[in-house]
């Protein structure tokens, strides 16, 4: 075996990814990710260590980067092997740093993962052989709890890195993720990893919450928007992942100058943002879901400017004009740095570029409205609950999360089709992409597909869902007429899944395949204790759902 992941849905035959990711990550990047989260594990190890002997945390800069570096482990976000080794390398000098600067804290320390500082690259790459996900956990129910908590802390951290970019912490939130990472090294009972992998949960919702707090300081408070999906006929730069912090910039350094902005993927719902929409050449959203960008990139015809996660193999057709910025990264694409001064990025490379490209060619036509943020849906709330009294909504179907490559994934498309018609869809996240131009309608005034935004934003599902609760006067979650049918690709839609499980929620559908990450017995107790279930024929998941 060269290297071993399983953490996301698209994992080789359905398994784990042994010889070569499907994803594109190749052996070596996959062996450092394995060493960047040990060299985590033994920082989170040393800095609770430090909390309890000195009653010191972690300063701003160490939790910033350990959000950073530990979004890059996620899928599609750092294929760069260089970038993954300065990852490492970091973690390790970090590790040094501490262990010198507070002697009398680690005296008698003899955690091994807490005092692995290995002298060179060669050690730090061999390490990988010691330490990845199979070799270091021989038992495969704790290896499974462990891993379900590493994934959910990686969801937390990518929503964590995206706020503190905003000027957004949550040092409590950024001491758990350290303090988790520690605790999965430890010999614990099944019954305790299950009781973290819960509260990893509960702390995914706060950080969706600290996260919709710093969009909306920043940029206001989404508003249902339409978004046009065809073009205009100026040169264009294409934005996707999901750093709003980039779009802002980007917007602002391309304002005056002929060049329009184009959305794609997870970028789509910045569109509903007031501070964006006053941007007259934020021209529309540009494709379809991440895992189309082969085709996408390539007829888009002007410069692309990937921000976080997803990033897919770079093509020859668009190699030219592909840059990243933040944890994304791929071997030989020109990275943007932010100034390390005043973190402000440059990206007139992207705009002198635009200029000689030509516009973009068209591949989609219409718009479609979005925008149902939190406020927004707690402004529609009391407007939703007449409609549930009187009959007219009889259920919510929450179909968000992630879209992905696989032809099975057309089963949501299917479900939205077969939907009735008093069925209202809520969603989030690229999931929408699959049944985005199914015609669907509206209820008197409310749309029959609700988007609530980024996969963050399924926190404004949630915050609906314990409103509706309280409004209806339901003691138990499981009672409101809502079925979650739940389509998941990688980390973060790991950590949405164990919040939702925190909340008590049971019932819900996922797909189109259960994690490979489940032991038996893991897989085995949520459908005991959760009614975990798998999606199946779509007609048959409707009846059940509506039933
Ligand atoms: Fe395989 Fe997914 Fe891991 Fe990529 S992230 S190597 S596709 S399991």
């Amino acid at each position: 075996m060269h290297m071993f992941c399983y953490q996301c849905q698209e994992t080789g035959e359905g398994a784990g990814c042994r010889f070569f990711g499907a994803c594109g990550k190749d052996e070596e990047v996959a062996n450092l990710l394995d060493v960047v989260i040990h060299a985590l594990k033994g920082l989170g190890v040393l800095h609770e260590r430090l909390r309890e002997r000195a009653g010191a945390g972690p300063d701003r800069d160490t939790e910033l980067w350990v959000a950073r570096a530990l979004f890059a482990t996620v899928t599609n976000v750092c294929f760069d092997p260089a970038r993954m080794l300065a990852l490492a390398r970091e973690g390790v000098a970090r590790k040094r740093a501490l262990l010198e600067s507070h002697p009398e804290a680690f005296a008698g320390l003899d955690d091994p993962v807490a005092l692995w500082l290995p002298s060179d690259d060669a050690e730090i790459r061999h390490t990988a052989y010691q330490v990845g996900v199979l070799l270091s956990n021989p038992d495969e129910d704790v290896r499974s709890l462990r891993e379900t908590v590493i994934y959910g802390l990686k969801g937390i951290a990518a929503y964590l890195y995206h706020a503190m970019v905003l000027g957004c912490d949550d040092r409590e939130l950024s001491s758990f993720v350290l303090g988790a990472l520690a605790t999965t090294t430890r010999e614990l009972p099944v019954a305790d990893l299950i009781a973290l992998a819960l509260e990893t949960g509960t702390m995914t919702i706060r950080a969706m919450a600290l996260l919709d707090r710093a969009n909306t300081q920043a940029y206001g408070e989404p508003e249902a928007t339409r978004v046009e999906l065809g073009v205009r006929g100026n040169p264009g730069i294409l934005i996707t992942g999901h750093d709003l912090k980039d779009l802002e910039e980007l917007l602002e350094q391309t304002a005056g100058t002929g060049v329009d902005v184009y959305t794609h993927s997870e970028m789509l719902p910045a569109h509903a943002y007031p501070a964006f929409r006053r941007h007259p050449h934020l021209a529309g959203n540009y494709g379809n879901a991440w895992w189309n960008q082969n085709e996408d990139f390539a007829r888009f015809g002007g410069p692309i400017l990937v921000t976080s996660n997803c990033i897919t193999p770079v093509q020859e057709a668009y190699r030219q004009r592909i840059f990243t910025t933040g944890p994304a990264a791929w071997p030989g694409v020109p990275h943007v740095e932010a100034d390390p001064a005043t973190g402000a990025k440059d990206f007139s490379p992207l705009v002198a570029l635009a200029r000689r490209c030509p516009p973009p060619q068209p591949v989609d036509s219409g718009g479609f409205v979005g925008g149902f943020g939190r406020t927004q849906l707690e402004r529609l709330a009391p407007r939703i609950l007449e409609l549930v009294r009187q009959g007219a909504i009889r259920r919510f179907v929450v179909m968000g999360g992630c879209d992905g490559r696989a032809l099975s994934r057309d089963y949501y498309r299917e479900v939205a089709e077969r939907l009735p018609h008093d069925a209202v869809i809520l969603t989030a996240g690229c999931a929408k992409y699959r049944f985005m131009h199914v015609p669907v309608g509206e209820i008197a005034g409310v749309p029959r597909i609700v988007d609530a935004g980024q996969c963050n934003d399924c926190f404004a599902l949630v915050n609906l869902a314990l409103r509706l609760k309280e409004a209806l006067g339901v003691a138990d979650v499981n009672d409101l007429p809502i079925s979650y049918n739940i389509p998941w690709y990688d980390q973060k839609s790991v950590a949405v899944l164990l919040a939702l499980l925190s909340l008590g929620v049971k019932h819900i559908r996922l797909g189109p395949t259960f994690p490979a990450f489940f032991s038996p017995l893991v897989r085995d107790t949520l459908v005991k204790e959760y009614d975990l279930l798998r999606i199946g024929d779509p007609a048959a998941d409707v009846a059940a759902m509506m039933g």
